[in-house]
């Protein structure tokens, strides 16, 4: 184990890892950021970026990512492709394993593991990635506008994407598997109520169907009859959930009953004293790259006010 532990480690390099970066390391903090197995997170399976505030033409996420890193790196930031694989946040200070071997130790941590969306595994999603397949509505939901889109899911997530999807296109399509939605009564009824959005129930993805341009159908099948049936869109959204990154800190840190970590409303402090979480590991809710970055920014200067506070202590 390195001897000094590091004032500031950051875990994850999507918009939230990288903002705390910035802001840590104009502080002085000298953070030391790890990357993961995803270097810049969510945001480079997208292509382009077009509500991130300050890019009238858009930017394609990529970019974005590498963009961010140097604004990073320009301050300081050590960044280190690696992937944190454990951590002990019992005492200060806090321990974390690099893949699998390396230990070091930090005074705070800032999570920023970010969360994965869920496939429904068919290898012609993946075929059609960044083609016409896509796990967020609002992001790429624009590329869309006056053409037809299919939807699957059920849930909250599902009801919101369609109703946001049908003020763009055509005719969307929701895919829900079982007889019943679990989303809310009122964003069910929402979606029950938009005449151009179509519900096929107890129905299940047979395959998405595409050519060189992307995706143009996909194959349903229904569970109860057995019926294969093609609808003719040219997008398909997922919206079956998200999975938080957050396995390593599992009874350690408060979590919701899906893995966000719990954090005091307003602030980025979990139930351990100088570990911070920030980004969609701990949002649920809003997932965007810009809530992100605003929660990044947050947990660095949550941490610098931690640090100083400790500090002051020390000195007295
Ligand atoms: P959920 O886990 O709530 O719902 C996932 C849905 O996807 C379920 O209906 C499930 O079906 C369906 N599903 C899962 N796997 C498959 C599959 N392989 N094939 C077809 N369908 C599948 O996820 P959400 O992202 O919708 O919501 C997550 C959390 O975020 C919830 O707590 C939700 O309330 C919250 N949220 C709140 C919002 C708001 O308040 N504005 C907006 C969005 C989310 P089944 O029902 O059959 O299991």
């Amino acid at each position: 184990m390195s001897s000094e532990p590091q004032k500031v480690i950051i875990i994850g390099s999507g918009p939230a890892g990288y903002t705390a970066a910035i802001y840590a390391a104009r502080a002085g903090l000298k953070p030391v950021l790890y990357t993961g197995g995803e270097p810049g997170g969510q945001l480079t399976t997208t292509n382009d970026v077009e509500n991130f505030p300050g890019y009238p033409d858009g930017i394609n996420g990529p970019q974005m990512m590498m963009d961010l890193q140097k604004q990073a790196e320009r301050f300081g930031t050590e960044i280190h492709y690696k992937v944190v694989t454990a951590v002990d946040l019992s005492s200060e200070p806090f321990q974390l394993t690099l893949d699998e071997k390396e230990v070091i130790s930090a005074e705070t941590i800032i999570i920023a593991t970010g969360a994965t969306a869920k496939y429904l595994g068919l290898p012609s999603e993946k075929k059609f990635a960044n083609k016409g397949v896509s796990a967020c509505a609002i992001c790429d939901g624009y590329f869309y506008r006056g053409k037809e889109v299919a939807v699957v899911g059920a849930g909250d997530s599902a009801a919101e994407e369609s109703t946001y999807l049908s003020k763009l296109c055509t005719k969307v399509h929701l895919l829900v598997r079982r007889g019943e939605m679990r989303a809310s009564k009122i964003m069910q009824q929402r979606v029950l109520n938009t005449p151009n959005i179509e519900i096929h129930w107890n129905t299940e993805t047979d395959e998405v169907l595409g050519d060189d341009s992307g995706v143009t159908g996909v194959r349903i099948i229904n569970r109860e009859t057995g019926e294969k049936k093609e609808l003719s869109v040219q997008g398909f959204f997922l919206a079956i959930g998200h999975k938080p990154n957050t396995d390593i800190f599992k009874g350690q840190l408060d979590m919701d009953e899906n893995g966000y970590i719990k954090v005091k409303p307003g602030t980025t402090h979990t139930n351990v004293e100088g570990v911070f979480a920030v980004g969609d590991a701990a949002d649920k809710v809003y997932r965007q790259a810009i809530t992100a970055a605003g929660t990044g920014c947050m947990g660095a200067l949550d941490a610098e006010k931690y640090l100083a506070a400790k500090e002051a202590e020390v000195a007295h």
